[in-house]
């Protein structure tokens, strides 16, 4: 049985290789001269800048891509951080488990019950997470923590996302914990991956954008890059609003076509900071309720050294951006922040890039809170990616735990 896999993005790369193990001859098409789409490393003066991701897995060790990395055996070690978040509120950091003590009595007691409520996974409303926050705490600054959590983690403010997928995205980190960096970045993980596919026979071939994707009959039956690939099976990693296009939208019910034209992507700003001493000095994550655009900042040379020159440190920002905002001022926002966050700054710190990530290059192709399943109305067409995340899941960890749903797919066909 042969597959071709469409994108060499992390989800690309994950099903490469459950396939191969499946005994299928796997070719990879990538658009790119090289590997892992927003999940990799691109060197700029000495710093290893990412294409995408802030270099971190959001459960660590213990979510759904640190298993996949384990059972195919892409040695990536993954160091846990610790402390898992800090919030910087007044101008001083705390652990989660004392932000409650941050309010005056009667809404410190409703912030613990709706805490607990979350973590527990015990909310089932659709209601916006904002809608049902407000009905719990009415205190402005438990708003402000809402959307700095969402903004960092999900690109997205509260208002965007259902409580039901927070309380089941709080109940995941309860069970498996907080964000880890990989040790080598992003890419750590992504070559750890291309090695492992190329150890098992699996072919790559870059510079080699997919034209077509072909469809016969209500079957995939091939795919269109430099020459047509016959196969059994395509796996498309590129979203599947650039599927629809290259399959042809006459290949699938209007229902489908209705659901995926409803889908909206997260998008986002990511400052990158080179520092000549640590800002943070921790290795997980500094939430910024206070501030104006940023929703938090990591530091992930306190993890791994390697990913900055020697003795600099690489501080990234993230913040979401919202439709119809101006994406100069939201930078210029973003760094007057950065600037009322840190006082020293001006004295330690150089912005190294400031990237904006939408279009068909976003922060997740379909926001958390929206689905998609990985079966598509044309049979042997698979997806994998972020549009594919499981309810719960975040980011790359989603893209890992949807992969195993895709495997599920595959099998059945
Ligand atoms: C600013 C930012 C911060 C983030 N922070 C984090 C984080 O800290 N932790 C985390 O877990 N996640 C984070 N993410 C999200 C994470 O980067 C993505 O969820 C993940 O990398 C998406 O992987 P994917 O499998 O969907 O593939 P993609 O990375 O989208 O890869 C798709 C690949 O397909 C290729 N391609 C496209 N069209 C074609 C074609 N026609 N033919 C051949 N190839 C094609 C592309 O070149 C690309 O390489 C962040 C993302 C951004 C942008």
């Amino acid at each position: 049985m042969r597959a071709c896999v469409v994108g060499a993005g992390l989800g690309g790369l994950l099903m490469a290789l459950g396939l191969l193990r499946k005994g299928y001859d796997v070719t990879v098409y990538e658009a790119l001269s090289y590997p892992g789409g927003r999940f990799t490393n691109r060197t700029y003066k000495g710093f290893s800048l990412s294409t995408g991701a802030l270099h971190m897995i959001p459960h660590g060790s213990r979510g759904p891509l640190a298993e996949a990395l384990r059972r195919y055996g892409a040695g990536v070690e993954i160091m846990d951080s610790e402390p898992e978040g800090l919030f910087r509120v007044g101008g001083e950091d705390h652990l989660f488990e004392e932000l409650p003590g941050l309010f005056p009595l009667v809404d410190k007691l409703k912030l613990g019950a709706a805490l607990g409520k979350l973590t527990l996974g015990m909310v089932r409303s659709d209601e916006s997470f904002e809608t049902w926050l407000a009905k719990q705490v009415r205190h402005p600054l438990a708003l402000r923590l809402a959307d700095s959590f969402c903004g960092w983690a999900l690109s997205i403010d509260s208002s965007m996302i259902p409580s039901k997928e927070v309380a089941a995205i709080a109940k995941n980190i309860n069970t498996l914990g907080g964000p880890g960096v990989p040790v080598g970045g992003c890419k750590g993980v992504t070559d750890a991956l291309v090695e492992a596919i190329q150890a098992e026979g699996g072919e790559f071939i870059y510079k080699s954008r997919v034209k077509k994707i072909g469809v016969e009959d209500g079957r995939a039956c091939y795919v269109g890059a430099s020459e047509k690939k016959p196969c059994d099976v395509v796996v498309s990693n590129i979203g599947p609003k650039a599927t629809l296009d290259l399959c042809g939208q006459e290949n699938f019910p209007r229902r489908y076509i209705d659901e995926i034209r409803r889908l909206r992507e997260a998008a986002g700003i990511k400052i990158s900071v080179a520092c000549d001493k640590a800002m943070l000095g921790h290795t997980g994550v500094l939430f910024t309720p206070e501030a104006e655009r940023v929703c938090g900042l990591n530091e992930v040379t306190n993890a791994d050294p390697g990913l900055a020159p020697p003795g600099r440190h690489l501080l990234m920002s993230h913040q979401t951006l919202l439709p119809g905002r101006s994406i100069r001022e939201e930078i210029k926002l973003g760094i007057r922040d950065l600037h009322a966050l840190f006082p020293d700054f001006g004295e330690h710190c150089r912005v190294l890039a400031a990237q904006c990530y939408r279009g068909s290059w976003p922060v997740n192709r379909v926001m958390s809170g929206q689905s998609l399943g990985p079966e598509t109305p044309v049979e042997g067409l698979v997806l994998v990616g972020d549009a594919v995340k499981p309810g719960g899941y975040m980011e790359t960890d989603g893209v890992a735990a949807g992969v195993r749903l895709a495997l599920d797919v595959v099998e059945d066909l």
